[in-house]
């Protein structure tokens, strides 16, 4: 029918779809330039035990203040840099960073605390992943018990031998793994025996529907599920107090969230607080 016909057309040249693109062509070429001029900067937030409010690590979360683009969400520039075969780059960037913090940190700090790197899922099916970071805590003396890494069960794309060979030497190591925004992935459960990984981060649209029975319900089970394979449960994105309370109640231990603190830059968060 020509209305169909039409709608098409107009579809081909819709002024929104034309601006995604140029956004993502103005992303691209932006952080080409961020990322050697490095504007990308590592920002840290805390871990913390939910009956005491203390922290128990940290989370590194990068933030990009394009002098051109203004602030871009990491959810956006990772995408991209995925795209144009960046990724590995980046994570290594924020490993850098991090690795150099650490060491500083333990020079002046009584206690150094661990911290999370987000690894993006094509990167953590490299060969390479394991010894870079080895070789950073080789090069730096930071233990690599003081880093663990995040990553999104799209690793399970690419469920492939080297997955799990990193995993098994990363874990010999001592280095952390969680599987972060657990339960969004529409990834099946049977996963989680065959992965070898430490913890998983119950996202924040779980934290958020827990205001309706079901979603304390649905949060309760994923809890459960954790407790049954022995894994340590960590919820992301805690903003009240009620929301603490229940968590706590339900069983869960550890959270993030802005009710403790936002990601704040990590000089500051190791260097500034007296
Ligand atoms: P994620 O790893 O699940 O990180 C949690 C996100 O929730 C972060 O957003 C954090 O700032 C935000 N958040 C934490 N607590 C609260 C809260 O109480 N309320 C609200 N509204 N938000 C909260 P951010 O930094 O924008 O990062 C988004 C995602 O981008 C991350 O999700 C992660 O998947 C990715 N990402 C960020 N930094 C990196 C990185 O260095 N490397 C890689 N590969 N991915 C990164
Ligand atoms: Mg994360
Ligand atoms: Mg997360
Ligand atoms: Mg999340």
């Amino acid at each position: 029918p020509r209305a169909k016909a039409s709608q098409n057309n107009i579809a081909f040249y819709d002024p929104n779809h034309h601006s995604a693109m140029q956004r993502q062509l103005d992303v691209e070429q932006r952080l080409r330039i961020a990322l050697e001029q490095q504007l990308l900067q590592v920002f840290l937030q805390p871990k913390v035990s939910l009956d005491s409010g203390i922290a128990v690590g940290y989370e590194a979360l990068l933030r990009w203040a394009d002098p051109v683009l203004g602030f871009v969400s990491p959810v956006e520039f990772i995408k991209v840099a995925e795209c144009m075969g960046l990724a590995t780059s980046i994570d290594r960037y924020v490993l850098r960073t991090v690795f150099k913090n650490l060491k500083r940190s333990s020079e002046v700090n009584a206690t150094v605390l661990p911290i999370a790197v987000n690894i993006t899922s094509s990167h953590f099916g490299e060969p390479s992943l394991v010894d870079y970071i080895i070789d950073l805590s080789d090069s730096m003396a930071v233990p690599l018990e003081l880093i663990d890494l995040e990553v999104t069960e799209g690793v399970l794309l690419d469920m492939g031998e080297q997955v799990q060979k990193n995993l098994k030497k990363l874990r010999e190591r001592g280095v952390k793994v969680s599987i972060d925004d657990f339960g969004t992935g529409y990834s099946s459960l049977s996963y989680i025996r065959k992965l070898a990984v430490d913890a998983i981060k119950i996202d924040k649209s779980f934290v958020d529907d827990m205001q309706n029975e079901t979603g304390c319900q649905l949060v309760a089970a994923i809890v459960a599920i954790a407790n049954a394979v022995n894994l340590d449960v960590i919820a992301e994105g805690i903003e009240h107090q009620e929301q603490r309370d229940t968590l706590l109640n339900l069983g869960c231990r550890l959270g993030q969230g802005f009710l403790y603190a936002k990601p704040e830059f990590i000089e500051t968060v190791l260097f500034n607080n007296d």
